[in-house]
This record gives C-alpha cells, structure tokens and sequence, in this order.
C-alpha cells in the first residue's frame, strides 16, 4: 500500500500541534516550488511563522496569570524628569540579565516618582522574554495569605509565590504587618533566595524603617534585607512626584502633597481591573 505523503505532513503537524505550519503549509510549498528553494530551506521557511506562534503564546500566558495591572513600558518613562535614576542601569535590567543571576532589585522613593512604572516596565521585559513572574501589592500578598490561611491553602499558596522566576511586591511599608504575616513574608524571602529567584520590591520605606514593616521584629527585619541584599540592585529614587507634576502643569493642585492617589495607565487586556 503506497503511503499518501502529502496527507502525512497535513496530519503530522496537526498531531505534533504544530496549527500555524498546518495553515501555511500550501502557500509555502508554493513558494517554495515558485523559487526552487533547497529541502531544508522550504522547512526553515515553515518553522519559522510556527516558532513564532509558540512564542507569542508563551509571552501571551505569562502576561494573562503576570497580575500586572497596567502596561508601562521603559520608552514611556521620561529620565529627564527623574535625574536621580540611572537610564543606562535600568536599561541593562531590561534585558533580565539580573535574573539569571538571582538578583534582586528594590525600588526605593517618596509617592509618585515612578517605582511601580519601572517594576511594571521590567515585569513586561520578563513576561516577553518568556518567563512567568507574579506582580503583587504588599496588600494583596497579605489579604490572600489570610485566605490561604483561613482554606488551609498555604502550601499552595507558598508554592504560587515561590516558583515564579521573578516577583514584584509592590508598596512595601505603605502597611505594617502582623507577625503572622511577616513571618510568612519572611519565608517567602528567605525560599526565593534559597532558589536564587529574583524579587522586585518597590517601597516608600529606607531599610532602617523596615522594622515598622516587619511588624515591629527588628530582627526578622534585617534577616529578610540580609538575604534581600545579598545579591541586589538598589534603586534609590530622589525626586518630585510626577503626578504632581502633571496637576501642577493643568493648574489643579495648589499646596503641598497630601495622598499617593491609585496609578494610572493604561490596563493591562489580559488581566481583570482592579476591584475598586
Ligand atoms: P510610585 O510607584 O513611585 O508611587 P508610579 O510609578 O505609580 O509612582 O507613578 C505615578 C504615575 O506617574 C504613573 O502613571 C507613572 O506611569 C507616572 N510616572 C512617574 N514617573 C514618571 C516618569 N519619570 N515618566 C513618565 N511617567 C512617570
Ligand atoms: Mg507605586
């Protein structure tokens, strides 16, 4: 019985998952035939809308369960309004390089200078790169442990925070926490080190107030910034709140600083908006 080669290939890479080489498979032999492209040419040709396919599929997952809530990018940051920031240094941090090597990086600043932009900007580099990454505020890392706590979820829990090549706490210090909850916060720190898995902290907090954040545990706190800092890039930014800056410019904000109002930007389609 003679095999039907054609049909194999069709059938093939449909049993292989291989959906977009299946779709472009006629128009490419085409080609392929049109310009007398060599065997191995004709199958660079095909893999290649396939490769891509796969990638942005990994990139699309990544971003859908990544809970960053906004997209912003580095190329939206204006480093002329924020000295203080070192362009070149958040451009290498760009490439992920620091991940690779289990380094951390913590943002450090007042309200408003672009702490959650910049995390955000290298939360969206690792999601592209292709890599999984979980961005959290300080409160939604402690609401969720009281309801892991309450269903009995912890090692759940534990392992969701702990297995992301990278994760973002955002606002650490805008709340105190029990000690329950830097306990847990603690190990959370201390097994990402263990596992060499980079962490991304943006804080309004200098380390010698991380006691406050550390339910009041000065040494709970420095063993979690011993580890933190280990192996970290520290970002200290020194600045005006660039939120201000745009209500000054529209003639709306008078006096002094008074609220950190809610991030704006625009949402992230993958992920549900923030309850309000
Ligand atoms: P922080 O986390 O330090 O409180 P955010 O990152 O939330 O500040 O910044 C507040 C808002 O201002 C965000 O919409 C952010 O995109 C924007 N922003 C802050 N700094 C800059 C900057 N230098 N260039 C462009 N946008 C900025
Ligand atoms: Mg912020």
């Amino acid at each position: 019985m003679s095999v039907n080669y054609e049909q194999l290939a069709i059938d093939g890479l449909d049993l292989i998952g291989a959906t977009t080489a299946h779709a472009q498979l006629d128009q490419i032999a085409q080609q392929a035939a049109a310009a007398g492209w060599s065997y191995s040419h004709f199958l660079g040709r095909l893999l290649e809308p396939e490769l891509a396919a796969r990638r942005q599929r990994v990139i699309d997952i990544c971003l859908q369960f990544s809970g960053l809530p906004w997209m912003k990018r580095i190329r939206d940051f204006d480093f002329s309004f924020q000295p203080s920031i070192d362009r070149t240094l958040i451009e290498e941090l760009a490439t992920g390089r620091y991940m690779s090597e289990g380094r951390n990086v913590i943002f450090q600043g007042p309200p408003g200078v672009g702490k959650t932009h910049l995390a955000i900007a290298l939360g969206l580099a690792c999601s592209e790169a292709g890599h999984r990454l979980l961005f959290l505020t300080a409160l939604d890392l402690v609401r969720r442990m009281k309801l892991a706590f309450a269903q009995n979820r912890m090692p759940h829990y534990m392992k969701m925070l702990t297995t992301p090549k990278l994760l973002i706490v955002d606002e650490v210090g805008y709340l105190g926490l029990d000690t329950q909850q830097a306990s847990l916060l603690f190990q959370v720190i201390c097994v990402r080190y263990e596992k060499q898995l980079s962490t991304i902290i943006t804080s309004n907090k200098a380390f010698s107030e991380w006691g406050q954040v550390f339910a009041g545990d000065p040494i709970m706190a420095s063993a979690a910034l011993d580890r933190l800092l280990h192996r970290a890039t520290v970002i200290n930014i020194k600045g005006d709140s660039y939120r201000m800056r745009e209500k000054r410019q529209a003639g709306l904000f008078p006096g002094a600083v008074a609220l950190d109002p809610p991030t704006k930007g625009i949402p992230n389609p993958k992920t549900k908006p923030p309850r309000k």
